[in-house]
């Protein structure tokens, strides 16, 4: 065959970006479709463990994010009333010798920016939302809310947890809510009074029924963020996410260590966002059309590894059509799900759980994973 097969990438989010980023560098034929005008900085940190820097690596990005990000030489757990440490995992150097790259906390828009940036600008049209899909058989044809359409041989569904691409695949229905909202903000560091602890550079307080996620999200230690879990009964999904208040973070974690009454005051503004999942899905791909990330396993963030899944699935989406090559699309998608369901299944479930690192456990299964040297599994033989 002479012609290489178009492909589509719907959604330029840490995903979508990353997966476009990859198949550029073999040389596949893509373009990514995005329905935003453009992205904005906004006040939203993310922890980016090995197991993604790895795949930063490869696509150019690593040293960059390395002089940007903080790196944590620990992880803490630490009781939400009296700071007593639960668990101290180690991160900083031990990271990199034993898992092969740097554990990072940064902030999100700066990394997706990088992401972006690494992508040719004729590679990514913003402002297009896919709005039809239909596979007919020797090709897919997307529309677009613009009136436009484009004809295409494969179609990779990066579009998030509302995913038009998962909608075709498998029906309407709506995500479910988890329960749990998540208070997000960005701030300066503010300066230590007496009784408190210093800032660790990577800390998550815990209650029983609810936390406080903190860190740096810049090398320099000027910025922090926070991300909560929260339990609220109900949600309408209508808001993926709401201004919350000073007042109200007050309220939820009144009583809570001086430190975390520290970071609430330096507060400037803050978001609440519904944290929604979904149940591991019965299929990953049909047709020409596959999924990944958010659009196929929505996750509560509570192991920090939402986007590292989708980071993970584009890399070893790539690495399956590279293997046998774009135009037996079957083959590659099956190899791809046959590679990545069960772990991405096993990370959903602890994420639901909110269990992950409150103590003393070895993360390495995790950390330490190398999407492109892991041995391949064949489509049979998968767990
Ligand atoms: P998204 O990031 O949702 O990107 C989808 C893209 O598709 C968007 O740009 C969207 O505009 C576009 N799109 C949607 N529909 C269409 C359409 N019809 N046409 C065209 N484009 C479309 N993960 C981590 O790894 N570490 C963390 O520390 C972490 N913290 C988190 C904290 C919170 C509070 C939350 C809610 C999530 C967190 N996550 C974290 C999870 C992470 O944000 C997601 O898992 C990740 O963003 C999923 O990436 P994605 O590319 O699959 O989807």
């Amino acid at each position: 065959m002479s012609k290489s097969p178009r492909i589509a990438v719907v959604g330029a989010g840490l995903g979508g970006a990353a997966t476009a980023a990859l198949l550029l560098q073999e040389g596949f034929n893509v373009h990514v479709y995005e329905q935003a005008s453009g992205f904005s900085r906004l006040g939203a940190g993310i922890h980016v463990g090995p197991n993604v820097m790895k795949v930063l690596r490869r696509i150019g990005i690593e040293d960059e994010m390395n002089r940007q990000g903080s790196r944590p030489d620990f992880w803490y757990s630490r009781h939400w009333e009296t700071g007593d440490v639960l668990a101290q995992i180690p991160l900083g150097d031990y990271a990199v010798k034993n898992y092969g790259a740097s554990y990072l906390t940064v902030h999100r828009g700066d990394f997706h920016e990088l992401l972006i940036k690494a992508l040719p600008s004729e590679a990514v049209s913003f402002g297009k939302c896919l709005t039809k899909v239909v596979d007919r058989g020797n090709d897919v044809l997307l529309s677009f809310s613009d009136g436009t359409t484009e004809e295409v041989d494969i179609v990779i569904g990066a579009d998030g947890v509302n995913s038009q691409i998962r909608e075709e695949l498998l029906g309407v229905e709506p995500p479910k809510y988890a329960g749990y909202l998540a208070h997000r903000a960005v701030f300066r560091t503010p300066e230590l009074k007496a009784g408190m602890l210093p800032f660790d550079a990577c800390v998550k307080w815990w209650s029983d029924d609810r936390h406080m996620m903190t860190y740096f999200v810049t090398s320099k230690a000027d910025e922090l963020y926070y991300v909560t879990g929260v339990p609220v009964e109900k949600w309408d999904l209508n808001d993926r996410w709401l201004p919350s208040s000073k007042e109200e973070m007050r309220e939820t974690f009144r009583g809570w260590h001086p430190t975390v009454q520290a970071l609430v005051d330096a507060t400037v503004e803050v978001t609440k966002w519904s944290l929604l999942e979904r149940d591991p899905l019965p299929l990953w791909s049909r047709g020409r059309l596959v999924l990944l990330g958010d659009a196929c396993h929505p996750m509560k963030p509570h192991m920090a590894q939402g986007a590292a899944m989708a980071i993970e699935d584009g890399a070893m989406l790539a690495r399956c059509f590279k293997e046998v090559g774009a135009h037996n699309h079957s083959e590659a998608f099956a190899l791809y799900e046959a590679n990545r369901a069960e772990r991405a299944s096993k990370v959903q479930r602890i994420s639901h759980e909110n269990t992950w690192l409150l103590t003393n456990e070895d993360p390495s299964w995790c950390f330490g994973y190398d999407v492109f040297n892991v041995p391949l599994v064949s489509p049979g033989k998968a767990a």
